[in-house]
């Protein structure tokens, strides 16, 4: 069984992030770049699956610039067998990156699909759902435990109130939340072993995606500054000041 994971390259997290000077987006130019925390426990999921003998191989899929293979190659470091490298230099939005993955997916037929449950940069936390309403697959999104027996992927997901267990029928798209497990580091040997992994190389248009983006960012802008707090005497002059100076009450 094969599992499929997507390894988005974002901003380091933490990294300050800058917005541009004429609002346009953020300052990604030489700024450390990392692979997204939810993407790496998606490549742990797989390496995990791979080592109790479910999965067979672990295939870690990068979109975007050429940069993006370094993103892959930490995934091979960390255990995955071979990468793909889908390369534009278009800005590419949660559709266009599912409809991408969803041609790998027919390219290579896994069983599994592992993303995570959003990208830190833009946080839409939209496409894995997007990737499963596109296959026809069973979703088990924000996952905290995956189970994964005769063929069926039983899914733990953390809602308000407690935990939900959904038992979904493969193949099946997963969407990874933070404790789900605790990713492994790359070891020397592996990172060594890592250099010679296959990584194949496409372009939107060798899998007959239309990657354009369809949505506009009109501007962006930072956070307004925190106003420092203050003391008060007594409780009266806090009274005073939550009803006429905040307005709450
Ligand atoms: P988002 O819907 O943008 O919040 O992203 C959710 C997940 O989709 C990420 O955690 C990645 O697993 C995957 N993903 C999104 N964009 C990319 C990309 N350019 N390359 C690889 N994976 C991606």
């Amino acid at each position: 069984m094969k599992v499929l994971v997507a390894v988005k390259r974002v901003i380091d997290y933490n990294v300050k992030v800058r917005v541009k000077g004429d609002k346009t987006g953020v300052e990604t130019a030489n700024v450390k770049m990392s692979m997204n925390p939810f993407d790496e426990i998606a490549v742990e999921e797989a390496l995990r699956l791979r080592e109790a003998g479910t999965a067979t191989e672990v295939i870690a899929i990068s979109m975007g610039e050429a940069k993006c293979s370094e993103t892959i190659r930490t995934a091979l470091a960390m255990g995955a067998d071979r990468g793909i490298h889908v390369l534009t230099d278009i800005e590419l939005q949660p559709l266009a990156v599912a409809k991408l993955m969803k041609a790998i997916v027919e390219k290579e037929n896994p069983e599994i699909v592992i993303l995570g449950k959003q990208a830190i940069d833009d946080d839409s936390s939209q496409t894995g759902q997007m990737l499963a309403a596109l296959l026809g697959w069973s979703q088990g999104t924000f996952a905290s435990k995956v189970v994964i027996a005769d063929g069926t992927a039983n899914v733990t997901r953390e809602v308000d109130g407690g935990l939900e267990t959904v038992a979904l029928k493969m193949p099946v798209v997963i969407t990874t939340d933070l404790r789900l497990n605790e990713p492994r580091y790359a070891s020397l040997p592996n990172i060594m072993k890592a250099k010679k992994k296959t990584i194949d190389q496409f372009s939107p248009e060798d899998l007959g995606v239309d990657a354009t983006p369809r949505l506009v960012t009109l501007r962006v802008d930072e956070p307004p500054p925190r106003i420092g707090g203050g003391k008060v005497a007594d409780v009266a002059e806090l009274v005073d000041k939550l009803k006429n100076e905040a307005g709450v009450i």
